[in-house]
């Protein structure tokens, strides 16, 4: 006898759990590349990206994962030579900055570590000090999905003026876009980069950049062929929205996903999204006394609402995992980048999720935990069941 036979749960911060209608609106023979529909319907996504970035300005589409938006991201705006200015919370922006070596840019990095968010203070002495302007570029991350921290993106924008400095703001919104409110615009981000897999309830393969203006002038002089971004946003020339074939059979799921997205209504998303947040945290809050277990991020204003990354004692992390894919068909995120690896566990409620889902995520836990024999604090059900029922 298994526990974990019926459906499955990937409960993993990306790629998230897929709606039923966007694996629908996938299933279908292939459309014509040429014209017709699938033209019409890509000329569709572009104002709904723009609105889930809160954005009047330009969205380029790759085939492609979130690695390839950073590469592109970089290759329209800094050539080798160039510097920019890492800003480390967790495992995804040292693989931002990773990428930018591997083209030849100058990384400075600045490493928070594993369970702080960017410090503004230090952000705008580095800047301060900058003063002959090498810094083309400053990547952060968001949302970063190793550590669960959440960054004050707009909080870069006031120190970059602050300090009187041009560098372009780049933001990574892969976890973030569509659970964590992001708002280019009014943050004043020049260049943001998201993927398909995550907030936004897609298979993986596809991601976005979004860029201004200013960021558009910085346009090099020798910009890769395949990343260049303008004529990927030239309505005139749908050819060369992808370089080559569309990725056909995204674009309908990508429509299908926007479009409950704008049925439920981004801050309605947003909402949602944080009161499941809470609700994971209240439980973590009970687990975590007399226990080796706890939240990763100490301070709720620094903690994303898409993943929970938890400190669980080696080697508890790894095993707890096991058992409760094993014993109970529910999948939870590694500790990706952490040492060791099998001390913490995370938790993804991104995307298509709801409040029985996230309750069966903390009542597997709470299985697993008593299953396991590892030490925790009591009442972590009853405190998540008043989360959700207070809504
Ligand atoms: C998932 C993720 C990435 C990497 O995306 P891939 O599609 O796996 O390449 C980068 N940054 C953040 C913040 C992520 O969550």
């Amino acid at each position: 006898m298994s526990l974990a036979n019926g459906r499955s749960y990937l409960a993993i911060p990306g790629p998230s759990v897929i709606p039923e209608v966007v694996l629908r609106a996938m299933h279908r023979a292939s459309p014509n590349i040429y014209e017709g529909e699938l033209h019409d319907l890509t000329d569709s996504l572009i104002p709904d990206l723009k609105a889930m970035a809160m954005t009047d300005q330009n969205v380029a589409i790759y085939i492609g994962n979130g690695h390839a938006a950073w590469e592109a991201a970089l290759a329209n705006t800094v050539s080798a030579g160039d510097t920019v200015l890492v800003l480390a919370t967790g495992r995804f922006c040292i693989g931002w900055g990773e990428i930018a070596t591997y083209m030849g840019i100058t990384v400075q990095t600045i490493d928070y570590g594993d369970a702080a968010s960017i410090d503004l203070t230090q952000v705008e002495d580095a800047l301060r000090a900058d003063t002959g302007g090498k810094i083309k570029a400053i990547l952060a991350v968001h949302v970063d999905t190793s550590t669960s921290v959440k960054n004050d993106i707009a909080g870069l924008r006031r120190v970059l003026d602050a300090a009187g400095h041009d560098a372009l703001l780049m933001a990574d919104c892969i976890a973030s876009l569509g659970c964590d409110r992001f708002e280019m615009d009014a943050w004043g981000v020049d260049v943001m980069v998201s993927a398909c897999q995550k907030g936004l309830m897609t298979p993986a393969g596809i991601s976005f950049v979004w860029y201004n203006a200013k960021a558009d002038a910085a346009h090099p002089a020798r910009v890769s062929r395949y990343w260049d971004w303008r004529a990927r946003t030239d309505p005139d020339q749908y050819f060369q929205y992808f370089n080559g074939t569309a990725p056909t059979h995204h674009l309908y799921g990508l429509r299908a996903a926007l479009d409950m997205i704008k049925a439920e209504g981004l801050d309605a998303v947003f909402a949602r999204h944080q009161t499941l947040a809470r609700t994971v945290w209240a439980a973590f809050e009970c687990w975590s006394v007399d226990s080796p277990l706890g939240l990763n991020i100490a301070d709720p204003v620094n903690r994303s609402h898409a993943v929970t990354s938890v400190v669980a004692g080696s080697p508890n992390g790894d095993v707890l995992r096991r058992w409760c894919e094993h014993e109970a068909g529910l999948t939870l995120g590694i500790g990706l980048g952490r040492s060791p690896a099998d001390a913490y566990f995370r938790i993804g409620h991104m995307g298509h999720v709801n409040a029985h889902m996230i309750m069966g995520v903390l009542g597997t836990v709470q299985a697993g935990l008593i299953a396991l024999d590892i030490p925790h604090g009591t009442g972590a059900l009853d405190a998540a069941a008043r989360v959700i029922a207070a809504g």
